[in-house]
């Protein structure tokens, strides 16, 4: 009925690409035709130029010609790869029906066609898309505006190839710490949320955000998509979750099943993180500690590079997120700490469980696929496999004396799987296998007689292909005659163009039937080859169908067994980080922390877990240094209980970077659940961890540098509370002198009196030491250097003290500044030094301001200075027993006393 002529010379099958192409808006279509998926119009510009293949034409579309580009199917992977990396996202569109099936319903039939999966980043599974180190999680993000005008958010991050399902919430800023934690590879969100410009900023920051129609992100109906998903009547059985929480863990399982379409991955149900139950680590402090890329952006270089001895991939996973999340809790790290002692003072249980180990194959990622229909026959012998490496395992871990908790807990993880399973994998799958199912050839003979049947059928009657050639040559004396196979003849008889005559004429022309001519040889059939063609053909779809069929059998039984394999494989990570850091502990000397409750950071022999093995590789030393931040000893006045700063003065190159850096990369370990690099550490737990490095260093990003410096230092200032660890490193440089120096002489003041918090602070502005004299809680500290027939020498020892300001131009003498520059700047140093600077500073120092800062915590601590009789005052009040004109009365009476 379209009068729009234009319209109507749309062909049927791009009728069928626009229609699907509609359905699937934002997502780039692969359009199966044949071996290959095509890709249309805009799609087909995009992908030409994200993958570098040619931009063709096919057909026209309302009168212009349609741009086309196309990757096979069997490379398919590599392609999807490559745009999912470049941040698209993919519907890919199969033929759903034979094409036969298309021709028989009319000329003009297409091909039925239907989308079968979308792919995205956070939706992966296939092993060639993953990265095996790392996991791959879907995060759905929700919020709730509270009537207080307080944000709280909900998270829940899946990673289907490994069935993980967790859930936590957080205050708004908490959020950007907790989205830096978990890492996501997509993030989900409401479209609300995606348009809100309170976020645009943290969004932004993420690697691929999809937003969602409202529905995905509606807390009402909630709980019954969740339990629709687990085929569960009530969640409560499987998980206690808050109302945002099952919001947003709802939004993700409604994303998995819309990019699934009807495959639903198994899912552990959703693990609840309590808040506050991991330490605080915000971008910026991640990025600037290097945990697990150099500011380079590379993994080499990194702690967890440095650190990483696991021998599986799902091992290095379970490291890498322990890394990102260290824990709160003393006696869950102690559980961590006690297997890895356990393993590191038993070194033969430890080279027998890495050898092991090195055996056990990826289980959960190949139950993922096979659940998904997407699976292998490696999938399958890999499970095999793993539960062989978990025999093994429990049978050497059966020899330590007393297991700790947690390696007895993975023994009895390893026990799950079914011993049956295996035993069936093993009888059933062929010595070497196909990567895909569909190639055949994965099922051991014997282990199937209708299979063996259709085998000996298909092989026996390719000898008869065989006999049949002799026979023909016989026959015709042509002794050059060859029986040969192609996909487009079949088996089809060649003889060299000489002897073609005798084949074309009587009584053999009875026989040999003309098919092609080249320019060397002249092929012929035989009906008998047809014949023999068919059986062949049919025997060989029979044994194919019958392995597949067995294949699914054997899948089915492993899914079956789904939670139990799960188990063991996360059972078998585990062990994996505790032989590994216990490899570590002994390779490189580290020692097992102490935590405990206490504000305590005392450590002894301290050193730089990546610096000291960069050293290593050449052959220099590395020099340990002492921090203690703890409390000091009650007589001290002011000291009750807040933890200390370090004030570390030094010339560059020093090793004030390195030595702020140890320390807090050394209490992120201990609460890893690592032993650490020092001779003895003792830790009171930390809640938060920030670590801030002044502009000039800042290269890695390009933003206003000063500007983003204090935007941080105002968050820690805002944000660090007594059980914080503070690393700030040349705060205040990326200005002028005095603008630089007032700022980080404030900031000290404020970390001191307000956060009270523990503190290493490396400044080279030389007048900050004197602020020890006011603060009791302030330790100055240098890094020692020395001259050696003038020239400097770096000893990276830390000891007691101010520096001594004239290195500076030495360290510039050092650094090649030619001798005119060195003496004028002595001269000018001279001059400065003479004006005094130092009185200034002396008058600032007896003129703190210490007691006028408002303190952030007076209401847990004892009230101070002037602030105290204000508060004496109103805690006498009884508000509920007061006239409106008493309580009038009695503000009037309050102000009168300030
Ligand atoms: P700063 O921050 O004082 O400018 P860095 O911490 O960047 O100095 O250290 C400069 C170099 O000195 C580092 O690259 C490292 O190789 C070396 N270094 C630092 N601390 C030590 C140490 N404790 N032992 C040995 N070498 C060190």
């Amino acid at each position: 009925t379209s009068p729009d002529p234009a319209f109507a010379r749309v062909t049927p099958m791009m009728e069928q690409y626009l229609e699907i192409k509609a359905a699937n808006p934002g997502l780039l279509l692969f359009y199966r035709m044949g071996d290959f998926y095509e890709l249309f119009f805009e799609d087909a510009e995009i992908a030409s130029r994200a993958l570098g293949i040619t931009l063709t034409k096919r057909g026209k579309h309302q009168g212009e010609d349609i741009p086309m580009c196309g990757v096979p199917v069997e490379r398919s992977d590599d392609y999807l790869h490559r745009l999912i990396a470049a941040g698209h996202r993919v519907a890919v569109c199969e033929q759903t029906e034979d094409p036969s099936a298309a021709r028989k319903r009319g000329n003009k039939s297409v091909v039925r066609r239907d989308v079968v999966r979308l792919v995205t980043p956070g939706t992966l599974t296939e092993d060639t898309l993953l990265d095996a180190h790392a996991n791959n999680y879907l995060l759905a993000l929700a919020r709730a505006r509270e009537s207080s005008g307080v944000d709280r958010f909900a998270l829940a991050w899946i990673d289907i190839s490994t069935a993980e399902f967790m859930v936590t919430e957080c205050v708004a800023n908490e959020l950007a710490a907790t989205l830096a934690r978990i890492n996501p590879n997509e993030v989900i969100v409401s479209d609300t949320l995606h348009g809100d410009p309170d976020l645009g900023a943290l969004l932004r920051e993420l690697p691929s955000v999809t937003p969602l129609p409202r529905d995905a992100f509606d807390g009402a109906t909630a709980e019954r998509r969740l339990c629709d998903y687990f085929a569960v009547a009530t969640m409560d059985g499987l998980s206690v979750m808050s109302r945002l929480e099952a919001t947003a863990a709802a939004a993700a399982v409604t994303y998995i099943d819309r990019t699934q379409i009807g495959q639903r991955p198994p899912l552990s149900p959703p693990s609840r993180e309590a808040s506050g139950s991991t330490m605080a680590i915000d971008p910026a402090t991640r990025a600037n500690l290097e945990l697990t890329r150099t500011l380079a952006g590379e993994r080499r270089g990194s702690l967890l590079d440095a650190i990483d001895r696991t021998m599986t991939a799902a091992g290095s996973r379970l490291l890498a997120q322990r890394l990102a999340a260290p824990l709160t809790d003393t006696a869950a790290i102690t559980r961590r700490l006690d297997a890895v002692a356990a393993l590191a003072s038993d070194s033969a249980a430890r080279d027998d469980v890495r050898a092991i180990l090195r055996t056990a194959p990826d289980m959960s990622r190949a139950l993922a696929r096979l659940s998904l229909g997407r699976g292998g026959p490696r999938d399958l012998a890999g499970l095999r496999y793993g539960i062989m490496a978990a025999d093994q395992a429990l049978a050497r871990l059966a020899e330590l004396s007393d297991p700790p908790e947690g390696i007895a807990a993975a023994m009895q993880a390893l026990r799950q799987p079914s011993r049956e399973l295996a035993h069936e994998l093993g009888n059933a799958l062929s010595d070497n296998l196909p990567l895909m199912k569909r190639d055949g050839g994965f099922v051991r003979d014997g282990y199937d007689t209708a299979l063996d049947e259709a085998r000996k059928l298909r092989d026996d009657s390719r000898l008869v292909v065989a006999a049949m050639q002799a026979r023909y040559a016989e026959e015709t004396s042509v002794k050059t005659l060859k029986i040969r196979h192609n996909n487009v003849l079949g088996y089809f008889v060649e003889v060299t163009a000489q002897h073609a005559d005798r084949l074309m004429s009587a009584p053999l022309n009875a026989t040999f039937i003309h098919r092609q001519t080249l320019a060397g040889q002249v092929r012929f059939t035989t009906s008998e080859l047809g014949e023999i063609e068919a059986r062949i053909a049919n025997a060989g779809e029979r044994a194919l169908g019958l392995e597949l069929d067995i294949f699914d059998r054997l899948a089915a039984m492993a899914i079956r067994n789904g939670d139990e394999i799960r188990n063991a494989a996360h059972a078998f990570a585990q062990l994996d980080v505790a032989a590994s850091l216990a490899k570590l502990a002994i390779d490189e000397n580290y020692t097992r922390p102490d935590i405990d409750a206490s504000l305590s950071f005392a450590i002894e022999g301290g050193r730089h877990p990546v610096v000291e093995q960069a050293l290593k590789r050449t052959g220099q030393p590395f020099i340990a240094n002492a921090c203690d931040l703890s409390p000091p000893p009650p007589p001290v006045e002011g000291s009750e209980e807040s933890g200390q700063i370090w004030l570390l003065t030094g010339p560059n190159m020093a090793g004030k970077s390195t030595f702020l850096r140890q320390n807090a990369l050394i209490a992120l370990m201990a609460q890893v659940g690592s032993f650490v690099p020092a001779s003895r550490a003792r830790i009171g737990i930390i809640d938060r961890l920030f670590s801030r490095v002044g502009a000039a260093d800042d290269l890695a990003r390009g933003r206003s540098t000063f500007m983003v410096e204090m935007v941080e230092t105002a968050v820690i200032l805002n944000q660090a509370s007594e059980r914080a660890l503070v690393i700030l490193d040349e705060i205040g440089r990326g200005t002028a002198t005095f603008d630089g120096l007032s700022i980080a002489w404030a900031t000290i003041e404020h970390l001191h009196e307000n956060n009270r918090c523990r503190a290493l602070f490396a400044t080279h502005y030389h007048e900050l030491t004197a602020l020890s004299a006011k603060l009791p809680r302030l330790f100055n500290a240098t890094v020692r250097v020395k001259e050696w027939h003038g020239e400097v020498v770096f000893l990276h020892e830390v000891l007691p003290g101010a520096a001594d300001r004239s290195y500076g131009i030495q360290v510039a003498r050092l650094a090649g500044l030619p001798p005119s520059v060195i003496a004028r700047a002595k001269s000018v140093l001279a001059k400065l030094e003479a004006q005094d600077r130092g009185s200034t500073v002396r008058a600032l120092v007896d003129d703190l301001p210490l007691f006028a800062v408002p303190s952030r915590d007076a209401g847990e601590s004892a009230p101070r200075g002037e602030t105290a009789p204000l508060i004496e005052a109103l805690k006498s009040l009884h508000p509920d027993e007061m006239s409106p004109r008493e309580a009038l009365d009695a503000l009037y009476a309050l102000k009168a006393k300030l």
